[in-house]
């Protein structure tokens, strides 16, 4: 069987954030950063860093209990995000604040130990905040999420 995420025609998906699924009172979220086959992939020393900032931020953030896991996508173009126990305001306005956070904040990069990552070598935090302001910019003026294209 053909999963979901492989149904939203790529060819015609535009850079945004979208409800991914829904399983339950689980959400994940489709953080697409990059228009497929236009723009250029996020490379993984930007998605790795970014993992890093973000996961942090949602993490110690006032939504922080409700978030499962976040990480990149493997075809470079954005971030998977999963959240349980929020409603789609709730859930869209923490995503928003956490990205004004890392858009618009100074922070170090965390994990960025030996001990604390398999590759703390490939980590940049100027890339991090880079690819964070560029999402932000995206979404700051959104109050809901887009919607995959028919
Ligand atoms: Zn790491």
């Amino acid at each position: 069987m053909k999963i979901a995420s492989f149904r939203v025609d790529h060819n015609k998906l535009e850079k945004g954030v979208y409800v991914s699924r829904r399983d339950g009172d689980t959400v994940t979220l489709d953080l697409r950063m990059a228009k497929p086959y236009v723009d250029p992939l996020l490379d993984n020393s930007t998605l790795h860093s970014l993992e890093h900032t973000l996961a942090t931020a949602l993490r110690n953030g006032k939504r922080g209990a409700n978030v499962v896991y976040c990480g990149p996508m493997g075809c470079q173009t954005g971030f998977y995000c999963v959240f349980f126990g929020l409603n789609d305001a709730e859930i869209f306005d923490c995503v928003r604040d956490t990205f004004r956070f890392l858009a618009t904040q100074s922070y170090p990069m965390p994990g960025a130990a030996r001990a604390e990552c398999g590759n703390a070598l490939n980590l940049s935090l100027d890339k991090a905040v880079a690819a964070a302001k560029a999402y932000y910019a995206l979404i700051e003026d959104k109050t809901e999420f887009d919607k995959y294209p028919e």
